[in-house]
C-alpha cells in the first residue's frame, strides 16, 4: 500500500521545535493568586461585621478534623464568646416526613417579618452512615435560602454525633457574633441526636402528625419529654379534625409526665407549615415560653447548666478518644475481652488492668 506514513520522508510525527510565546502584553491580566489565609482576628473582625462569606469560612475551620484548624477555630471562639449569647435558640424535631424543612421555611420567614437575623443550623445523626448531610439543605428551605438575612448551613458530616455535635454549638456562637438574633437547630427524630440538640437550646419544639392512627406510637417518650412544646403539622383540609384528636391525646399525655424543670407546661398546637394556617398560634407559644423562662430566670440558669454540660462533654469526648485511638490499648482491649468472655478474669479487674496499662503509657510520654 502506498499510504504516506510508510514513506521514510513522512516528517508529520516530527515535534518541530517551535515559537517560544511571547510575554503576556496584558498588564490587566488576572494572576489567580490563592486565596490568603485569615488570621484568627482576620475572622473576628469578618464575623463581627456580619460578612456572611467570612462567617461561612469560619464555620469549616470549626467542622476541620485538622489539628491547627481546630486550633485557629478555638482562637476564633473564644473571641467571638464576648458577643454571643444574644438570640434565641430553637430546637426543631420531628420524624422524616413531618414537615420539618416545609415548616422552617415558614416559621424563618415569620421570624423575620420583624427584622433580625436568622440562622439554620442542623444535628444529622445520619450523615455518618450517608457520607453526607440532608437536613439544613438550602434546596429543602426554599423562600428562606433567598432571603438575605438568612443563613442556612448543613449539619457537619464528619465524626461522632458528640463532635458533630460541638461542632454545631461551636456554630452557633460564631452565628450570635455575627448578629443572628435566631438561630435554629433542625433535627430527626429518631435517634440520640435530639438530646444533644436539646442540650444546646432555650425551646425545643417536636413537631408531629395526625391521622396515623396510634398517635403516640413510635415516638420516644424521653423526646417528648424533653419538648417545650408540641406542634402538630398537616392541620389542613380533611386533616384538621384528626390533628385537633391528636393534640388532645398529647395533651393527656403530657399531664402524666412529671413537671418539666422550669415548671413551664409544655403546649400543644395544631397548625400546616404547607397551607401556612396557624403559624402565628406556634410562634405565640415560642414567645410566651421566652416570656416566661425570662422572667423567671430560667433562661439564664438553662444557658449556665448548658455551658457546664458541653465542658464536661468535651472532656469525656477527649478522654475517650485519647484512650481509644492508642494502638495498644485496643489490642489489650481485645485480648481482654476474650478472657473476660472465657470467664478467666472478672469484668472489672480487666477494666482496671487495661485503665493501668492507660495511666503508665501517659506517665511513659510526660517521663521518658
Ligand atoms: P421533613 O422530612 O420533616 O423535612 O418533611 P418535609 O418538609 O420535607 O415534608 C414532607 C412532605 O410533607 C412534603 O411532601 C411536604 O410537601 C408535605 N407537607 C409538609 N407540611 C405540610 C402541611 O402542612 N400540610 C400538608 N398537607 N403537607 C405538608
Amino acid at each position: 500500500m502506498n499510504h504516506p506514513e510508510n514513506d521514510k520522508e513522512y516528517k508529520g510525527l516530527q515535534v518541530n521545535s517551535g515559537v517560544t510565546s511571547q510575554p503576556c502584553v496584558n498588564p490587566y491580566r488576572r494572576v489567580r493568586a490563592r486565596r490568603p489565609s485569615l488570621t484568627a482576628s482576620d475572622y473576628v473582625e469578618g464575623i463581627l461585621k456580619g460578612n456572611v462569606s467570612v462567617l461561612g469560612q469560619a464555620v469549616t475551620l470549626v467542622e476541620s478534623t485538622a489539628d491547627a484548624h481546630r486550633q485557629l477555630a478555638q482562637e476564633v471562639i473564644e473571641k467571638c464568646l464576648p458577643y454571643s449569647g444574644n438570640s434565641r435558640r430553637i430546637g426543631i424535631t420531628g420524624v422524616p416526613g413531618a414537615g420539618k424543612s416545609t415548616s422552617i421555611d415558614v416559621f424563618g420567614l415569620h421570624v423575620l417579618r420583624d427584622g433580625g437575623k436568622l440562622a439554620v443550623l442542623a444535628i444529622d445523626p445520619s450523615s455518618e452512615r450517608t457520607q453526607g448531610s440532608i437536613l439544613g439543605d438550602k434546596t429543602r428551605m426554599e423562600k428562606l435560602s433567598q432571603h438575605p438575612s438568612a443563613f442556612i448551613r448543613p449539619s457537619p458530616s464528619a465524626g461522632s454525633l458528640g463532635g458533630v455535635a460541638r461542632k454545631t454549638r461551636e456554630t452557633i456562637v460564631l452565628c450570635e457574633a455575627a448578629g443572628y438574633n435566631n438561630i435554629f437547630v433542625e433535627t430527626v427524630g429518631v435517634g440520640q441526636s435530639e438530646t444533644a440538640v436539646h442540650s444546646m437550646v432555650d425551646f425545643f419544639l417536636l413537631i408531629q402528625l395526625a391521622g396515623t392512627g396510634d398517635e403516640l406510637q413510635g415516638i420516644k417518650r424521653g423526646i417528648m419529654e424533653m419538648a417545650d412544646g408540641i406542634a402538630i403539622n398537616k392541620a389542613d383540609g380533611d386533616n384538621i379534625e384528626r390533628a385537633n384528636l391528636a393534640a388532645a391525646q398529647f395533651r393527656n399525655a403530657l399531664h402524666l409526665f412529671p413537671p418539666t424543670p422550669s415548671k413551664w407546661v409544655p403546649e400543644v398546637v395544631t397548625y400546616s407549615g404547607y397551607f401556612e394556617l396557624n403559624v402565628d398560634k406556634v410562634w405565640d407559644m415560642i414567645d410566651r415560653y421566652f416570656d416566661y423562662v425570662r422572667k423567671t430566670g430560667y433562661f439564664e440558669q438553662k444557658r449556665n447548666e448548658q455551658a457546664k454540660y458541653w465542658m464536661l462533654e468535651t472532656i469525656n469526648e477527649q478522654l475517650r478518644n485519647d484512650f481509644y485511638r492508642r494502638p495498644e490499648i485496643r489490642a489489650l482491649l481485645e485480648r481482654k475481652e476474650a478472657r473476660v468472655l472465657n470467664n478467666e478474669q472478672s469484668s472489672f479487674t480487666a477494666a482496671h488492668d487495661v485503665l493501668d496499662r492507660y495511666y503508665s503509657l501517659l506517665r511513659e510520654e510526660t517521663h521518658p
